[in-house]
């Protein structure tokens, strides 16, 4: 027991909260541990009515740590100040927001040195930075994904698979077009599988994070490490297998982790753009197993359920959507769930940039460019200068050689804009832009494809150069 009461009134002292909060280290996957447990602080200690609070550093942070440890801390805390009856309350501090931005930016979380971090199977403690696995993000749940005939398959199956890791489906090999959920199903396998058991080893990482971990453990001579890491893994989710293609370590590798997560009925979940069979650059072994679990894709949503979409995002994001205004962004915007909360997004910002509420007049000027895009061609020079523009550089420099964060982000939306707008290749693309390799443009793309989903800024950036372009 720590020393019950003797503090004062509204200050609770951190070393207890510390060494509380430590024994929670031990017991979580290093990630979460990090993303969720590491950022919170003590806010206030009420004495008369035995009331913590907590603070954590975003909304976000904040609803998952009081639907998922609140009983845990309380036990923890009140075992440590001897008293039974202490409650535990959250509240948001935007000032602690620096420990976990990068978190709410989708980027990998960096695992730091710790003594009680040794993994499963003796391996040992990471003491390098060397980056494990990506955030799960808290948002993706079950709850948040609307189910209709287009992915009541697939969403069935996830469940089941979260229900029971390693136990029913393994692989699942979740595929689809862009934008259609299969991030989001991944990540809710995660969340639910971590929500049953919080200690659960599981691990999302993108195939390029696997491929960039794996390089960095050569480069760092710590592949023992990188092998026993992989293999201790209960849940393991890939995203985008298909990024896999023509590298040969990578799949080597992954090829090894498989195999050892698979005997062990450990569960894998992948996600691709296509069936195995038809993923090119791929080793056919791979591919056969990749085929032994449950092969099942996610379609376009039909027009109910993108309306229901609209009204659970915006429900989710409090924000005012008139039922005929979610009819008309649904009506008009068909292709993909991305594309659809990407008009949400726009007639949401352009609404509170103006100052007015969102209304089917205002979606219908505010939607037109997302609407007819396809009717206005426009060439590699009209998005270098619009984008130029936007930026206030000039376009000489963003096809410079130069490096500079202010000219590659914007060089990075400009090729990632030209991809998206006009016929051209990646090669072509390149030589418009001081003749970069294609490489490098396929990485600028997919930079800014990654950062469109998390980052709301990056998705405001194009709505406004799309304006200027589109009208
Ligand atoms: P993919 O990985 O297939 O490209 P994502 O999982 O990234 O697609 O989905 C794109 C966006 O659409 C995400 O913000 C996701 O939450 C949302 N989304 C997709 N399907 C649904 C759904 N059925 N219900 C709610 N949101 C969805
Ligand atoms: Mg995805």
């Amino acid at each position: 027991m720590e020393r019950s009461g003797s503090f004062e009134d509204g200050v609770f002292p951190l070393d207890v909260w510390q060494r509380g909060i430590k024994h929670l280290q031990g017991e979580l996957d290093p990630q979460i541990f990090s993303a969720y447990i590491e950022p919170l602080k003590p806010a206030a200690y009420d004495k008369d009515n035995c009331e913590l609070t907590v603070a954590a550093p975003s909304k976000l942070v904040c609803n998952h740590v009081d639907q998922n440890f609140k009983d845990k801390i309380r036990e923890i805390i009140s075992d440590k100040l001897g008293m039974s009856d202490i409650h535990v309350r959250f509240s948001v501090d935007p000032s602690l927001s620096d420990s976990i931005s990068e978190f709410e930016a989708g980027k990998p979380v960096v695992i730091k040195k710790t003594r009680s971090m040794s993994l499963a199977q003796g391996s040992p403690a990471v003491e390098s930075g060397i980056r494990f696995g990506q955030p799960i993000n808290p948002r993706y749940t079950f709850e948040n994904f609307v189910v209709g005939s287009s992915n009541q398959f697939c969403h069935a199956a996830a469940m089941r698979v979260a229900e029971n890791p390693g136990q029913s489906y393994n692989p699942l090999f979740i595929y689809s077009g862009v934008g259609l959920g299969k991030t989001h199903l991944l990540h809710a396998i995660g969340n639910a599988v971590l929500r049953n058991r919080p200690s659960a080893r599981v691990v999302y990482m993108s195939s390029e994070s696997f491929t960039n971990q794996l390089i960095q453990s050569l480069r760092h001579a710590r592949m023992d490490e990188f092998k026993n890491r992989m293999r201790a893994i209960e849940v393991l989710l890939i995203d985008d297998i298909q990024f896999m293609c023509g590298k040969e370590r990578t799949q080597e590798e992954f090829f090894h982790t498989f195999n050892a997560l698979y005997n062990a009925k450990h569960q894998i979940v992948i996600t691709s753009d296509k069936i195995p069979q038809d993923i090119p650059g791929i080793e056919e072994r791979l591919k056969t197993r990749f085929s032994w679990g449950l092969t099942a894709d996610l379609q376009a949503p039909d027009f109910e359920t993108r309306v229901a979409i609209l009204k659970r995002k915006a429900a989710l994001e409090k924000i005012q959507l008139p039922a005929d205004v979610a009819q008309y962004i649904a009506e008009k915007i068909s292709s993909n769930v991305r594309e659809l909360e990407g008009a949400f997004t726009r007639l949401h910002a352009i609404s509170s940039l103006q100052g007015v509420p969102i209304s089917l007049e205002l979606a219908e000027s505010a939607l037109k460019p997302l609407v007819q895009p396809k009717q206005i061609n426009v060439t590699v020079d009209d998005i270098k200068s619009a984008v130029a523009q936007h930026f206030g550089i000039k376009v000489s420099e963003m096809v410079s050689k130069r490096r500079t964060k202010n000219l590659s982000f914007p060089r990075h939306i400009a090729m990632y804009l030209c991809r998206k707008h006009t016929t051209c290749s990646y090669p072509e693309i390149g030589t418009h832009f001081g003749g970069r390799d294609h490489s490098s443009v396929i990485h600028a793309a997919n930079v800014v494809k990654s950062k469109l989903e998390n980052v709301d800024e990056v998705k405001e950036h194009i709505a406004k150069i799309e304006q200027m372009l589109f009208g």
